[in-house]
Parts: structure tokens; sequence; C-alpha cells
């Protein structure tokens, strides 16, 4: 439907941007010399707060006046789709999630929004599903008010629920007509033998299929996840704590958690030697290469995640020498992709090549190309300047898209706090990235960035 959609690809949710908080240190009027403490990333006030029910509730105050970013974060994704035959179910969900309630038909509930001049929208993803807009703060009681209609008295007919379903089928074709999708959907489903990453958000175009039959089936599914302990609630913008506070507590304070409790996910054993495959996508298409290693589960615990995306940095960004090489001076490549994807669960790193006209015989060559950078990666520590200029940059780019709206700085809120549900993880994130020295790059490239790991998947365009 068109108020939904889903992101796809590393670079739409995730563009993960990152500081990295310089400890500083500044001479006192006796001369000694004081350590001050990094700044935390988040300077605007702010607040949290817990309902008795479990619901998270994340307060900003951010200098829009008259205007408020929300966001309602629900801790499921295609990961909690464990029973077979119900794959693509969390975002199947998220498109059901616009067909009414039991006292508001889909057309009114929508009319709320449109009255009220609210630009508003969901997504889902492997481990969330995200409803978002920006509302006047004179009308965020009444949006309030509809969100919490929903969230706990979703209902809808059968006949709303098949229409639903031809939607959702019509969204996985036209996802199936674009060779990233086709890359995605192999990838995950060669890298995980267990695990729900084993299929994509979209889900397999058989159970989509079978949507319509389903019915019954959805109703456990939105008494499982669609609670208030799984669920986080994020205002940005011009608000007064106490009066936001108040209008959550009044409209989802009474929500009740249901008995049913959200499945358990499969783990993924260790993958111990390397996988590869071949596709054909049915029309031509550039040739893609995407060359994948297992990475541990986005993390403030260690330096593990900050390790890997300043490697990234370094060795594969717009000024790497790889892409200087490959790119611009061989002219070999179209594009570079290589942004880490942040998962609850232990999850994919891929680079991928898209190939140019004249890089098309040299699909060997690129594929060891990637191998030699992360050999050398491996065997000799990043330059310690270069280190820090992608700290530097890291830091800039946070600093200035995060900050440049409030629904902006609401959504990284939201996506940090569905790995670890407290703001100072955002603090976290960048005290990592600051700690981060060459010998870690080394050590994470020498752990899990080996043959033993890897899963390679090349696509090629059907020859006419
Ligand atoms: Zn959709």
């Amino acid at each position: 439907m068109g108020k939904s959609r889903l992101f796809y690809g590393l670079a739409s949710v995730g563009l993960i941007l990152l500081v990295a908080c310089s400890k500083k240190s500044a001479t006192n009027g006796t001369g000694a010399n004081v350590n001050v403490a990094p700044k935390g990333i988040l300077t605007l006030p702010h607040e949290t707060t817990t309902l008795e029910n479990g619901l998270k509730v994340f307060l900003v105050k951010y200098p829009s006046t008259g205007v408020v970013a929300y966001q309602l974060g629900v801790r499921v994704g295609s990961r909690n789709e464990v029973e077979a035959g119900k794959s693509g179910f969390a975002h199947f969900f998220e498109h059901l999630m616009f067909r009414g309630t039991k006292t508001l038909s889909s057309q009114e509930f929508g009319a709320i929004y449109t009255e009220n001049g609210v630009s508003y929208n969901a997504w889902t993803w492997y481990d969330m599903t995200n409803y978002h807009g920006e509302v006047a703060s004179r009308y965020l009681d009444k949006i309030l008010a509809a969100e919490a209609d929903r969230f706990q008295n979703l209902d809808f007919t059968e006949a709303a629920l098949k229409a639903e379903a031809g939607a959702v089928l019509g969204e996985y074709l036209k996802s199936a007509s674009d060779p990233g999708f086709l890359m995605e959907e192999t990838m995950q489903e060669l890298a995980y033998k267990s695990h729900t990453y084993g299929h994509t958000t979209m889900g397999y175009k058989a159970d989509i299929e079978q949507y319509p039959n389903r019915y019954q089936d959805v109703w456990p599914f939105f008494k499982r996840y669609y609670r208030p302990s799984n669920v986080r609630i994020v205002l940005v913008g011009d608000i007064e704590f106490d009066k936001a506070l108040e209008l959550v507590r009044a409209k989802f304070g009474a929500w009740e958690n249901p008995a049913d409790q959200p499945q358990a996910v499969t783990p993924e054993p260790e993958q111990t030697s390397e996988r590869s495959r071949v596709v054909e996508f049915p029309s031509p298409t550039p040739t893609r290469i995407g060359i994948a290693y297992k990475v541990p589960a986005f993390g403030t615990q260690n330096v593990e995640s900050a390790a890997l995306k300043l490697l990234v940095d370094v060795y594969f960004s717009e000024t790497s020498e790889f892409q200087k090489t490959y790119r611009f001076e061989k002219g070999w490549l179209d594009s570079v992709s290589a942004t880490p994807l942040e998962t609850v669960d232990p999850g994919l790193w891929k680079v991928e090549l898209i190939l140019s006209d004249s890089g098309k015989d040299k699909e060997a060559e690129l594929k060891q190309a990637v191998f030699d950078v992360i050999a050398k990666i491996q065997s000799s520590p990043a330059d310690a300047a270069e280190l820090a200029a992608a700290k530097t940059r890291s830091r800039n780019a946070a600093l200035t898209r995060w900050f440049s709206a409030p629904d902006a700085l609401a959504g990284q809120i939201n996506w940090y706090t569905n790995f670890e549900a407290d703001f100072a993880v955002l603090d976290r994130l960048f005290q990592r990235i600051d700690e981060v020295q060459p010998s870690d790059v080394v050590a994470f490239a020498k752990k899990y960035l080996v043959a033993a790991k890897r899963t390679t998947v090349t696509l090629r365009g059907k020859v006419q």
C-alpha cells in the first residue's frame, strides 16, 4: 500500500553514521592537565521512561518549533518468522496495521492523519517494524490516540486481508524485477541454514501466495509481537517532557501484555567452509559479485562492530585504494557497496560490486582484488593517520545527518535502541569507535574475514 513500504539494501535503513568522541585534554588556570570526559553525542535535553507494562519511551527536546517527530518501533521483523510457510509475515502485518480498528474503518483511520497534516509511513526490516511520522505538536495527542488504537484494537475483515495480500504480492513482484533483490535473496538463503535471516524481509513468493488463506494465522502473530514490552515510542521535537509522558501514559498505560510469548529463533551453526553460487537474472543486467562474511551481531560491549565500520571506511570507501584502482582508474566497476548491516543476531558483511561494461570479463580479477585487500588488512595494521581520519569522517557525518531534522534523529534513536534499549547506546557507539586501534582491525579481519565464513554470489544477466 502507498503508505507503507519495505526498505531494501544496505544503504536504506542502514545509513548508520558514526561519531568518534575524541577525548580532549584541557589545561586549567594553574597549568595542571585536566581530563575532560568525552562529550556525549546527544547534547539535547532527553529523558527515558519505562511504563509499568514494559513499554519504553524516549523523549528528546529538539529546536523544531511546533513540530514533533514520532516513531513506534516494534521488535519484530523477518528474524521472528520461525514458522514454515509464514515468511514475510512481519511485513504483511505492517500492511494490515493500516486496515482499521474495532471502531474505525481503514478510511476513517487514514483521515485522522490527513486532517491533521501528518506525514507518516512504515517500514519492516530483519529485526524491526517501524511506524513513524511528523506532526504538529498540538496534534500529537490525536496521533498517539490513533496509534494506541491500532496497536491495541486492530481489526479487519477477511476480505480486507485478501486485498492486502494482493498488494504484498504485487510488491514482491516489483522487488523481484530488481537484480539487487535476487542477489540479497540468494545470498541470505545460501549463507543461513537454520536461522531466519535465511529469507529476506519480503519472504518467499510461495508463502506470499498463500496469504489470502492466512486470516486465522495473523492474530496469534499480532499478540506475540505487538505487545507493550516489545514496543518503543520515540518522540523528538517541540515537546514538554511531563506533558508528553502524560499523553503516552494516557493512551498506552492500560495496554496489557498478552499471555502469548515471542517464539525462540534458532541460532545459526558456525559456518566452517566457503559457499558460492552463480545465478542468472532473467533479463540483461550488469554482472554483480557479492562477497559476504559472517560477522558478529551489532553491539557496544566490545570494539568489534566499531572496528568493522572503520575497516570499511579505510579499505572500501570512495577514497580507498581499492575503488581508486578498480573503479576510477581501470573503470571496471560501476559501483561498490560495503556498508555493514547492523543486526540483532550474527549477520553478514557484504562487499557488492556492480561491473561496468569494460569490466564485464574481469570477474576473477575483481574477486581476487577483494581477497587481496582483506589479506592486506589481516597482515599489516592500518595506517594510524588513516584510521584517525576515518573516525573524524564518521563523527562529522553523524553530526551532519543525525541532527539534520527531528525525524532523522528519531530514526537513529529508534534504530540503536532496538539493539540496546537505553539512550547511552549512542554514546557507547562513539566511545567504541574512538577506542579502535590498528591492531583491533587486524584482529577482526583475522577472526571473521576468513574463507570458511565466506559466501560468494555471482549474478549474471541473461544474454540476449
Ligand atoms: Zn510493503
